[in-house]
């Protein structure tokens, strides 16, 4: 048995924002969103080491993604439901623009992009891609809404040289 945890996340940690914030609001600057960020994936690496800084942000970002869905996005029907609510909520909340550019539900495939994205959208390009915990967000809204395991990598990034990010995300067999 595990014990007692202190930090174990559920979605009242967000706050009731207008009780809380009421002059300053919902809103922040993108800059202090990346500050935090990028502090705390040089901390973890400094700490455990490249891989294992890559895998707890994937595993941060699958998280993330399986209280988006059952608090935002789902519940959805069809395959159009989840990507026009997918499409508009990330809008809506100023984390990217999406587009799909390849859907095979039965065999369990997706390409997606997402541009002007949150966390990555106009860095200093490098040779590796970056967007660890979209990663692991885009396979739990995918699993969540398929009942399938997914693996999701990221194959083109702002990072990389592109203009835009691109997921790629193949279910476990
Ligand atoms: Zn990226």
């Amino acid at each position: 048995m595990q014990s007692e945890r202190k930090y174990e996340f559920s979605w009242d940690l967000l706050g009731d924002l207008e009780l809380g914030r009421p002059n300053l609001g919902p809103q922040t600057r993108l800059e202090v969103y990346r500050l935090m960020q990028f502090c705390f994936r040089d901390t973890l690496e400094r700490t455990y080491g490249t891989e294992q800084a890559d895998r707890i942000f994937y595993e941060a970002g699958y998280l993330a993604g399986r209280h988006f869905y059952a608090n935002l996005l789902g519940p959805v029907h069809d395959q159009n439901q989840f990507v026009a609510k997918l499409q508009y909520l990330l809008k809506e909340l100023k984390m990217g623009i999406l587009r799909m550019e390849e859907m095979d539900l039965p065999g369990g495939r997706l390409v997606v992009t997402l541009s002007e994205d949150l966390d990555c959208s106009g860095l200093p390009v490098k040779d590796h891609e970056i967007c660890t915990y979209d990663e692991g967000f885009i396979a739990a809204l995918m699993e969540s809404f398929t009942a399938r395991k997914f693996v999701v990598k990221e194959v083109d990034c702002w990072c990389t040289g592109d203009r835009t990010c691109r997921f790629s995300a193949q279910a476990a067999p």
